[in-house]
């Protein structure tokens, strides 16, 4: 069964004398699962689709069936409730509260649902388009892109089913747009309906289906690759920004060939902080194995000699100062390598990307747990054999 089903939808706007239909009879149907582009000229009724699939408004005429419910038959109470729980919607401007941080602008449609503990669900949605370290901020203190990123968590901080999205890169550069999609490409994985509204080519290619309107009426509902290969969308001069899933049929039609992008074969990139896990975890175990080593050399003075000398040698203070260091700055190392991995695994399994850098931030945290671990190991076996040398 159809997510969204449009019978006949119409939508007249009355200026003065004249009636605009900015809606003319549309049919549409959307599966679950579906990330679908709506483009056309401006003032074709793209927006105007967007706020009637939104529930936001009501058609002049024609059925909406959401989920296999007719909307038309619903309250202004129970349309607000379909609309706080199952969809989200993303604007061109954002529309976010300015006076209140991130946060807070993510929390209020939990505030409308009266859910209880909404700070650990929008910490979540945050998390979820690789903002959370952002939470404090006001939106004047963000960029356009996180901004965006803000506005995306607000709409999926209450799980909806879909979320419609009217020019959300329209604001953007092309370098923020590409982040914004891989957000939407993410959700879409995550088994999220997205239909989105775009003039941009590149963008609507990234979609696995285009609707086009014009005149309030849709001209064109075709799979994207039907549009490469008719011309009616031109081939992207460059590939490199059209990020496509994995199995898309366009990803053999864009210009490099075999080696088109696909959402899960961006370009990989190094996640900021792997390298330095690791080197934490690499010093911390030399730091250590020096210690062991120095702690090794120094000569163990017999009884006789040390009856004999009334302090021990310098240079002996010396050495033993030199292991003590070595294990502190070791273990210090250590523990900074374990937190630091734990930080960049999170921002690897949340932050929207094809990132590189488990297997080091894995590696730094290991190096920094055997090199805590071994003394707390080594002093609590000494403990235990004492007391079973004691008992025995
Ligand atoms: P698009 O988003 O594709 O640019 P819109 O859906 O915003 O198109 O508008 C479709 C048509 O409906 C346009 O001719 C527009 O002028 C008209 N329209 C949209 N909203 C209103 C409104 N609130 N009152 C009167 N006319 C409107
Ligand atoms: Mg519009």
């Amino acid at each position: 069964m159809a997510l969204i089903q449009l019978r006949g939808l119409t939508k007249l706007y009355r200026m003065g004398d004249s009636i605009v239909r900015a809606l003319d009879g549309v049919d549409l149907s959307v599966d679950s699962g579906e990330f679908v582009a709506i483009t056309g000229p401006s003032g074709s009724g793209k927006s105007t689709m967007m706020h009637v699939l939104g529930c936001l408004d009501r058609p002049t005429a024609g059925e909406y069936v959401l989920n296999g419910q007719r909307v038309s038959d619903l309250s202004d109470r129970e349309l607000a409730i379909i609309r706080n729980r199952y969809i989200g919607f993303v604007f061109q401007t954002f529309n976010l509260i300015n006076r209140t941080t991130a946060l807070e602008n993510v929390s209020v449609p939990l505030f409308y649902a009266r859910q209880a503990n909404t700070r650990a669900a929008a910490l979540e949605a945050l998390e979820r388009v690789g903002l959370r370290h952002r939470a404090g901020h006001r939106p004047s203190e963000l960029s356009g892109g996180e901004r965006q990123r803000v506005a995306i968590a607000r709409a999926i901080v209450n799980s909806p089913v879909f979320l419609l999205a009217d020019e959300p890169t329209g604001n953007l550069d092309s370098r923020t747009g590409e982040q914004i999609m891989q957000v939407f490409h993410a959700l879409n994985a995550q088994g999220v309906t997205i239909v989105l509204v775009t003039h941009e080519p590149d963008i609507a290619l990234q979609a696995r289906r285009i609707v086009q309107m014009r005149d309030g009426k849709i001209v064109a509902d075709r799979p994207a690759e039907e549009f490469v290969r008719s011309g009616e969308i031109p081939r992207p001069a460059t590939a490199s920004h059209v990020l496509l899933a994995p199995d898309s049929p366009l990803a053999a039609a864009m210009p490099n060939g075999d080696r088109s992008p696909t959402y899960d074969a961006l370009p990989p990139r190094m996640m900021p902080g792997a390298n330095t896990a690791l080197g934490c975890g690499v010093f911390a175990i030399v730091a250590v194995l020096a210690s062991m080593c120095i702690g090794m050399l120094v000569p163990r003075p017999t009884p006789d000699q040390l009856a004999v000398a009334a302090k021990p040698p310098t240079s002996l203070s010396v050495m033993v100062l030199a292991t003590a260091i070595a294990m502190l700055l070791g273990i210090i190392s250590g523990v900074v390598a374990i937190f630091w991995a734990k930080g960049v695994m999170r921002r690897i399994r949340t932050e929207p990307g094809n990132w590189l850098g488990r297997g080091r931030a894995r590696a730094g945290g290991l190096l920094g747990w055997l090199v805590v671990g071994f003394p707390v190991l080594s002093v609590a076996y000494g403990i235990v054999s004492r007391m079973l040398a004691a008992r025995g």
